[in-house]
């Protein structure tokens, strides 16, 4: 399978600055996220994107991939050292899901289990302040009748006789080209090279059982959409001897009904009246920190953004807190009553052809003007 160039996954330039590159991430990681997208390929997709912005998010791979791009052998993924315990955080996809991979293999050899996956739904407030929770993941783990070896204690497992142990059958085809031989998993033992006269009641002779294992999860403060959680040995069981897998554990953040979410910054945009601009005001905001005083000086412009310091989330790798961003609208009244109408007439009055001030005026002067220039 050929691989798409990073920079045409993610949609941006070679030069990319990491913001831009970081912008672009969050966009289609959202947009192909499983959970939200329906789509045959969004999973493939989302898994090339986090893919993308871990290499070019990260200035040595970056320029490892700038120099060789896909072809050099030494580009591994995954795994890495976080801490090898549990809770390591990692905020780059996986990309070898199920391990493994094609290589020929000795059926004896002892092998990694498979990695799992779990989505994990948290809410705004959750994925700001994390939490501890447990969660029940279904897995496949060797059965403790037979100790994984598919038999009924006390009957012989003898090696298989097709595949003579192997685990694997040359099969010769005529093809165009000539006689080829394939090497197939031998479907007598399928691929563990032993035959078994007796199979084990409780796996059926598969050797293992799908039990719920109860995990204890410590959510970080501050993970954002898409983020994961690496919880090493936590995946299938390894066979043959070999170490288990790992469980990442994949964060979807609900949206929140009034605030928004860029990284650890928080935006929100408060409703404000006409008279609270003009004259100034102190208004109460809702942050997920608490309520916080904000002042509105006199004359302040629809749009204009104010800025609460560190009453964003608290970064994830424990840089700091974000800030969060109001924005003041002004809503203009639909009811009014009679008195209300009135004082208004009478405010147009006073302020006779020039109801506004200088800075309003020049304003207003512009659009004049641009319709003079028509
Ligand atoms: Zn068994
Ligand atoms: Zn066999």
């Amino acid at each position: 399978m050929s691989k798409r160039d990073y920079y045409d996954v993610l949609g941006v330039s070679k030069g990319a600055s990491k913001d831009e590159i970081k912008k672009a991430y969050r966009k289609l990681s959202k947009k192909y996220h499983p959970d939200i997208n329906k789509e045959a390929d969004a999973d493939e997709k989302f898994k090339e994107v986090k893919e993308a912005y871990e290499v070019l998010s990260d200035d040595q791979k970056r320029a490892h991939y700038d120099q060789f791009g896909h072809t050099d052998p030494n580009q591994g993924f995954g795994g890495g050292d976080f801490g090898g315990g549990f809770g390591g955080f990692e905020d780059i996809f996986n990309t070898f899901f199920g391990g493994g991979g094609g290589r020929r293999r000795d059926p004896n050899a002892p092998r990694q289990g498979a990695d799992l996956q779990y989505t994990m739904t948290l809410s705004f407030e959750e994925a700001v302040f994390g939490k501890e929770t447990t969660i029940e993941v279904p897995r496949e783990e060797t059965c403790d009748t037979c100790k994984g070896s598919g038999a009924k204690p006390g009957t012989k497992v003898d090696t298989c006789g097709h595949c003579h142990g192997s685990g694997q059958l040359n099969v010769e085809q005529n093809t165009p080209f000539g006689r080829i031989v394939n090497r197939r998993v031998c479907p007598y033992c399928s691929g563990t090279g032993k035959e078994i006269k007796e199979k084990c009641k409780t796996c059926a002779g598969s050797g293992s059982v799908k039990k719920r294992q109860k995990i204890n999860v410590k959510v970080p403060a501050g993970v954002d959409d898409g983020q994961q959680l690496r919880v090493a040995g936590k995946g299938e069981p390894g066979v043959n001897g070999g170490p288990a897998g790992d469980l990442y554990i994949v964060f979807h953040i609900r949206s929140h009904e009034f605030f928004e979410r860029d990284g650890d910054d928080i935006y929100c945009e408060m409703p404000i009246t006409f008279v609270q601009t003009a004259l100034g005001d102190e208004i109460e905001v809702p942050t997920v920190h608490g309520k916080v005083k904000l002042k509105i000086p006199a004359g302040t412009q629809t749009g204009t953004r104010f800025r609460l310091k560190g009453k964003g989330v608290p970064n994830v790798r424990g840089y700091g807190t974000g800030d969060q961003h109001v924005i003041v609208k002004v809503v203009t009244p639909t009811k009014l009553t009679e008195k209300q109408k009135q004082l208004l007439r009478e405010f147009a009055d006073v302020s006779g052809q020039s109801p506004l001030g200088d800075h309003e005026e020049s304003f207003f002067s512009k659009v004049k003007r641009a319709f003079k220039g028509e």
